[in-house]
């Protein structure tokens, strides 16, 4: 802020900020449009394109598109593969357990979704948002926020051209000041902004914390004969051990594609567990590696999924603005979907937002979005499975498995649960035990077919950044990873960070902490599990990070 003041920047003036392109945002700017082509929109996105740092599954529950526009097959939306054959496996080591989905409520049931790559689906949203008259802009991200007198009037797009030791190079060119008469902050999960407003606004008060996974996936060409269209396919158990949720999918679509994903809760225990080499081991079961055989990997990336629901989700209006989308986090853990949540309130801030602006107010608390959350399908989506979370934190994945069913039944039969409504108990980043007494993981090696590392991981991944710029990764105490984290947890981000941006190099001095940013894919994990809260993610330089094609 304090640079704000000293930079002589341009100024943009709009009815409507919107903060990141992802369904969130796309499905706002394309519903504030539809209710009046008069209101001003503009959505700043840091991706170098729309859909260049979306990552997902994804089976969409096709609800949110279909009201917001309801002809979306016969323009052309890329829904092509619908689920044609829905499984879900219990996996012991070399065995694979099929739980009936009869076992299962209608809520998990995936009739009627379809299997996308969410990152097509928002460039073919930005279409349509183009078509309507909101302006685009990818490659800017919203660096810092613009608050006078307690209320946010908008955004400020990172400064181009700063050098790694912060100097000015010859191509520097100060960000320009957008401001709107609201902003909306759909930053997806991890927001940086969004987090600095939810401790300005004290958003998350009385609520529950925000809860995380990572989720890493791979995009995969399979041979003919290993591809089933419309597959949908969920698995749980090995390699994880019972005390750590998370899970695999794998979702056959399109020209013999395959996404294969997998997902690590971040409140895990052992501080020697990699989720990047779980999800290496979890390709090796016999049920997995059968299908991905002869198969050809294509596509590499990760990025932190929302696991709250509906006890974690904040106060989403404050004066001037609102979050939308997994900025504020609507995921339904049990059926793995937060797109269909996210576009829905996406649209319902764009109403609230639109009526205000038809009343002649600005800047304003936008309170009827927090009214009509809680009446909406999204919040009743929520309700209904707000238990599974916290049963499988509390329980570990086989005892909580018949009790979150349980759980799942009585609540969409009778609409009540026997546990009323379960808390989260400590953040992610709490949850580490010592190093010492920890067990240690032995991980094979890559055998560069069905197994691999992640730097030829991340090249698939497109990942690109202006190497001269100043690191995004920020640490409060620049100390704390060699004097706390190394004693203590072994430096954990070593094996959380999907990408290998940090390391610990040992040298004659003793061991260093180096931090790789430009490998960064904004997955966001360091900024929710470092265990001290010692690393702040900041938005790089416009258009740096992945490129993601298909994912
Ligand atoms: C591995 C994985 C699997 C998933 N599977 C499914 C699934 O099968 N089905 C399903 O429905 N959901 C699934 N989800 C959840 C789903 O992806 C999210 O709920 C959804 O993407 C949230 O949309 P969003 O618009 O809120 O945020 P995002 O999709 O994260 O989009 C946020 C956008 O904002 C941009 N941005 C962020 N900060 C800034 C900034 N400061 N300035 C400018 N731009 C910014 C980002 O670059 C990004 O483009 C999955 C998620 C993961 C991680
Ligand atoms: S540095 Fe942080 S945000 Fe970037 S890839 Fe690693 S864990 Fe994710």
């Amino acid at each position: 802020m304090a640079e704000a003041e000293t930079t002589a920047r341009e100024s943009m003036d709009y009815d409507v900020v919107i903060v990141g392109g992802g369904p969130a945002g796309l499905a706002a700017a394309i519903r504030l449009k539809q209710l009046d082509m008069e209101i001003s929109v503009c959505v700043l996105e840091k991706g170098s394109e729309i859909g260049a740092h979306i990552l997902s599954g994804a089976v969409i529950d096709p609800r949110a598109l279909s009201e917001l526009i309801p002809d979306w097959k016969d323009k052309g939306a890329p829904l092509d593969t619908e689920v044609r054959d829905d499984r879900f496996c219990f996996f012991g080591k070399s065995t694979a357990l099929t739980i009936p989905h009869i076992l299962f409520p209608p809520l998990m049931s995936n009739r009627g979704n379809y299997i996308v790559s969410l990152s097509n689906l928002c460039k073919w949203l930005g279409q349509q948002a183009e078509g309507l008259g909101v302006e685009i802009y990818p490659g800017f991200p919203a660096h810092d926020l613009i608050i006078e007198n307690n209320v946010v009037k908008g955004v400020i797009t990172g400064d181009l051209g700063v050098a790694k030791d912060g100097h000015r190079k010859d191509s520097y060119t100060p960000g320009m000041e957008l401001r709107g008469k609201y902003t909306l902050f759909a930053e997806g999960a991890r927001g940086s902004l969004s987090k600095v407003l939810g401790a300005k606004f004290g958003l998350q008060e009385g609520r529950q914390p925000q809860k995380f996974g990572i989720g890493l996936k791979e995009l995969w060409e399979l041979p003919a004969r290993q591809h089933k269209k419309g597959l949908v396919l969920h698995g749980m158990g090995w390699p994880l051990d019972n005390e750590t949720g998370g899970g695999l999918f794998m979702y056959h679509w399109g020209d013999n594609l395959c996404s294969i994903g997998f997902v690590v809760h971040l409140n895990y225990k052992n501080p020697w567990l990699d989720p990047f080499n779980e999800f290496q081991r979890a390709k090796t079961h016999p049920a997995i590696a059968k299908i991905l055989k002869d198969g050809k990997r294509i596509g590499y990336g990760a990025r932190a999924i929302t696991e709250g629901g509906a006890q974690s989700v904040p106060q989403l209006s404050f004066p001037g603005g609102a979050l939308i989308g997994c900025a504020a986090g609507f995921v339904n853990l049990p059926r793995i979907k937060g797109s269909h949540n996210a576009m829905k309130t996406g649209m319902l801030a764009a109403e609230a937002a639109a009526a205000a602006l038809k009343a002649g107010r600005a800047n304003d608390t936008l309170s009827d979005y927090d009214l009509a959350y809680a009446k909406s399908w999204v919040a009743r989506d929520l309700w209904l499975v707000r238990n599974a979370k916290p049963l499988w934190s509390r329980l570990g994945t086989l005892l909580a498995l018949p009790f979150i069913g349980l759980d799942l039944w009585t609540n969409q039969l009778f609409g009540l649960s026997l546990f009323g409504t379960l808390g989260h108990g400590e953040p992610d980043f709490a949850s580490l035990r010592p190093a010492k007494g920890s067990p240690k993981i032995a991980y094979p090696r890559p055998d560069g077919h069905l197994t691999f590392d992640r730097l030829s991981s991340l090249f698939l991944s497109g990942t690109n950044h202006e190497e001269d710029q100043p690191v995004h990764l920020v640490l409060r105490d620049p100390a704390i990873p060699i004097s706390v984290n190394l004693p203590e947890y072994a430096e954990p981000a070593q094996r959380y960070c999907p990408a290998g941006v940090y390391e610990v190099v040992e040298e004659a001095s003793g061991p260093r902490f180096q931090i790789n940013a430009q490998n960064c894919v904004h997955c966001k994990t360091c900024d929710i599990k470092d265990p001290s809260q010692n690393i702040i993610w900041i938005t790089p330089e416009g258009g740096g990070g992945p490129n993601y094609a298909n994912m």
